[in-house]
Formats: structure tokens, C-alpha cells, sequence
């Protein structure tokens, strides 16, 4: 099965081709060029679109969707006392109408490839990541669930309620079932599991350890949340007399195969270490303003050679999924913070957009439009009141207003087509999100 995609400027990551093509085979980039394009099976030309990689979404949870407007002006700790009572609610149903909104927004926005970092297990729910799953086949979406956890509850000085957190023996025994039924390391795979423990004010020390260990046996990557805020940091001094991301490493949570969401409260030495050993950052601009977290050394860790990507969040803290906004914001958001218009240039931040993600998520066959890579590539349309006119394409695409995506390609097979989704009816999704999100509100 071959695809054929043409478009007015091509832009693989590295190189910008106009009046470029590229042609898919079963999945996989076969071709890339200008000029004379070959034969294929279907063809999708767009002249007035700049195509780009497909977009990568570091970090998520998409359960969040249903519960979306709470606590507007909270900090991070207020907001998650407030919403865990409504999300110890949340089923496998509430799951898959809240992913189905998620995972919409995210491919018209243009992003192919995602993570979900889901934490929230209530007793006896069952069939939860595998709702996720599910959804993620059913739209289309390239997907890395990531089996998160909490085992601290309130009593034993946590942030969540007792409630809400598993035994650790449970929560390994579901975490290793969940790594040999659905994870697939080959490349081209459509589902990659990782173990992600969800931050060190809600489970242990030794279920961080322990799942780190799971982790390297299976071969799989280890996700969790860091540094995101400084009520974080007090918490970790006062319970651990140690600063997060030295806890962290102490619990062999560093290299090349763990990447965390936020890192924004680090020192110099701790920027170094994190680049020095490959850990990954997926930073999260609309979250950390939203929630007034801080703003993520973006530039010093780029400096520094860490492997950085872009993450929506969850969407009680963002209100979207739309991973365009997010390079549109970290590019802005890093020149507020070094109060310069060099801090981060727009490539750089379709970079973390893309290959940037990619790298945390440990996908060498994403990110870029290169032949032998996977066939996910994101068309915006430049033609529109937004764009027309506008000088310096790619640069004008992070500047401007985020372009909805027009055509979006996973593994070869085309998705949204004309800026519409073609594996799930969006007015059908709204209707659905309406009433669920007003059934958890109660
Ligand atoms: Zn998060």
C-alpha cells in the first residue's frame, strides 16, 4: 500500500522543499523529494500546506478531558486536593469518552504520536489502560500508555486520599501484565508501555525503586512527574531531606531510558546531571502557566544537550490538546523568561515538537521526515485569514495563531483529511464529553 503526500513546502525537520513529496510505503517513508513525484495506490496533494513531521505529545492525561474548568486559579497542590475526590468517580466508560475528545484534539492539532500517563486506578475499575488502548487504535493515534500509580496515601503523608492508591504488589503485578500483553518494541510499533510511577509526593520510595527495576527487566521506559513545583520541593526536603531531582537519581531514576514531566525547579548542577545522563524533560508551557508552576529551563537544558520534548498536560490544567499551541508557547514563553527574542527560536521549537519528543519517548524512527522513518507527517494550512501572507513559513507557523491541522498522516494511513477527522464523527465526541464531564460533576 503506497500513499502519496505532496504539498507546497516540505519540511522534514532539517530541510525545507518546496514543491516537495513524499511517498509512503506500508507504513514507512519510502521516498522523499522534489519535482516529478512517483505512482501510488492514493494521493493527497497540498499545495497551500506546509507538511511537517508529525507532532509528539510527551506527556498527558487524557482522563483529565472530563474534568476540565476546575479550580481556575489554584496551585498545583489546591487543584489536586479538589479534583481527586471527582476523579476517584471516573470508569472505564467515563475513560474512553474522555480519551476519544483527547486524542481528537491531538491529531487535529496535528500531533501522530502520544504518551498518556494514566494514575488513577479507583478500586474495582477495571479494563482502564485498556480503554486508552482501545481508543487509540479506534482514531488512529500512535500510542505509549503509560501505566501510572499511586501508593502514598494521606496517612502515611502523601498528597492523595487512602482511597485512591493501590497496594505496590498490586499495582507491579498489573504494571508487568499490562507491559507483556500490549507492548510492542518492534519499529513501526503502534503501542509502547511505560512504567510511571506518578511523583514522589504520591507513592513511595520503594515503589519508585521497584518500578524503575520492572522497568530495565522488560526493557521499557520510566516516566514520572518532577520538579514542577516549589511546594514539590518542600515536600521531598521534608519528608526526604532531599531535593526532588536528587532523590530521583538516588532511586536509580536517571539515563537515557526515564524522562520526566516539568523539570522547571532545577539547579545549574542538577540541569548538567540531567543532560549528562540522557534523561529526558517533556515540558509543559500552558500547564506551568496555568497552574503558575514556573517556567522550564527550556534553553540552559537545550544548551546543555538534554533530550527535551513538548507535552500538553492534562487537560484540567491546559483546557486542550493541541501540541501546535505548545511550540507556540515554549518559544514564547522561554523569550519572557530570558527576557530575550533569541531565547528559543521557532525551529528549535518545532524540534522539541517533534524529534524532541520522539527522543524521550525513545522513538529513533520518529520525529522527521526521513526515509526508513515512520510515515506521520502533519499538513497546516497557510492559506487561511490566519497565515496567508505571512513571510518565513515555519518560522510564521510557531508565531502565529496555532493552524488547525489539515491533513494528518499515522503510519501511512491518512486520518484528517480537509482539517476533519475521518475516524470519529467530533460534533458526535462533544455531544458524548457534554455529558459525561456534567454526570462526574454531579
Ligand atoms: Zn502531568
Amino acid at each position: 500500500m503506497t500513499l502519496l503526500l505532496k504539498a507546497g513546502l516540505v519540511y522534514t525537520g532539517d530541510r525545507e522543499v518546496e514543491g516537495g513529496w513524499l511517498l509512503s510505503r506500508d507504513g514507512m517513508i519510502a521516498e522523499v523529494g522534489s519535482g516529478p513525484a512517483p505512482r501510488a495506490d492514493e494521493v493527497v496533494d497540498e499545495p497551500n500546506c506546509v507538511a511537517m513531521p508529525g507532532l509528539v505529545n510527551a506527556h498527558d492525561h487524557m482522563y483529565q478531558w472530563a474534568t476540565r474548568g476546575y479550580v481556575p486559579d489554584g496551585t498545583l497542590f489546591e487543584w489536586l486536593r479538589t479534583l481527586y475526590p471527582v476523579w476517584a468517580r471516573i470508569d472505564a466508560d467515563v475513560l474512553r469518552v474522555a480519551a476519544r475528545a483527547a486524542m481528537a484534539r491531538l491529531l487535529l492539532s496535528g500531533c501522530t504520536l502520544s504518551t498518556d500517563h494514566h494514575y488513577v486506578f479507583p478500586h474495582g475499575r477495571d479494563g482502564l489502560l485498556e480503554a486508552l488502548i482501545d481508543i487509540a487504535r479506534e482514531l488512529g493515534l500512535r500510542f505509549h500508555p503509560c501505566r501510572g500509580s499511586m501508593s502514598l496515601g494521606e496517612s502515611k503523608g502523601g498528597l492523595p486520599p487512602d482511597s485512591m492508591v493501590e497496594k505496590e504488589d498490586d499495582i507491579l503485578a498489573d504494571t508487568e501484565a499490562t507491559i507483556k500483553h500490549f507492548h510492542d518494541p518492534e519499529p513501526g510499533s503502534m503501542c509502547r508501555v511505560v512504567v510511571a510511577p506518578c511523583s514522589p509526593f504520591s507513592v513511595t520510595p520503594e515503589l519508585m525503586r521497584d518500578s524503575a527495576a520492572l522497568a530495565r527487566k522488560h526493557d521499557v521506559r520510566l516516566h514520572t512527574h518532577l520538579a514542577e513545583t516549589l511546594d514539590e520541593e518542600k515536600f521531598c526536603m521534608e519528608k526526604f531531606g532531599m531535593r526532588p531531582y536528587e532523590l530521583m537519581e538516588d532511586l536509580g531514576w536517571a539515563g537515557a531510558d526515564v524522562w520526566y514531566a516539568h523539570g522547571i525547579h532545577l539547579s545549574d548542577a542538577e540541569v548538567d546531571r540531567v543532560a549528562e545522563t540522557s534523561t529526558g524533560i517533556a515540558h509543559c508551557p500552558s500547564s506551568n502557566m496555568r497552574l503558575g508552576a514556573g517556567a522550564c529551563r527550556v534553553e540552559e537544558l537545550v544548551r546543555a544537550g538534554a533530550r527535551v520534548g513538548l507535552g500538553v498536560d492534562g487537560s484540567a490544567s491546559n483546557e486542550d490538546a493541541n501540541l501546535a499551541m505548545e511550540a507556540h508557547q515554549a518559544m514564547l514563553l522561554a523569550r519572557v523568561r530570558a527576557s530575550s527574542p533569541r531565547a528559543l527560536d521557532a525551529r528549535t521549537a518545532w524540534r522539541l515538537a517533534t524529534r524532541g519528543g520522539a527522543a524521550c519517548l525513545g522513538r529513533e524512527d520518529c520525529g522527521s521526515l526521513e526515509v526508513g522513518k515512520c510515515a506521520d507527517v502533519a499538513c497546516f494550512r497557510v492559506d487561511d485569514l490566519a497565515h496567508a501572507g505571512i513571510q518565513d513559513l515555519v518560522a510564521g507557523l510557531a508565531l502565529a495563531p496555532p493552524a488547525r491541522a489539515q491533513t494528518v498522516i499515522v503510519n501511512g494511513r491518512v486520518v484528517v483529511r480537509e482539517g476533519r477527522l475521518l475516524t470519529g464523527d467530533e460534533d458526535e465526541i462533544a455531544r458524548e464529553i457534554a455529558a459525561t464531564s456534567a454526570r462526574l460533576a454531579g
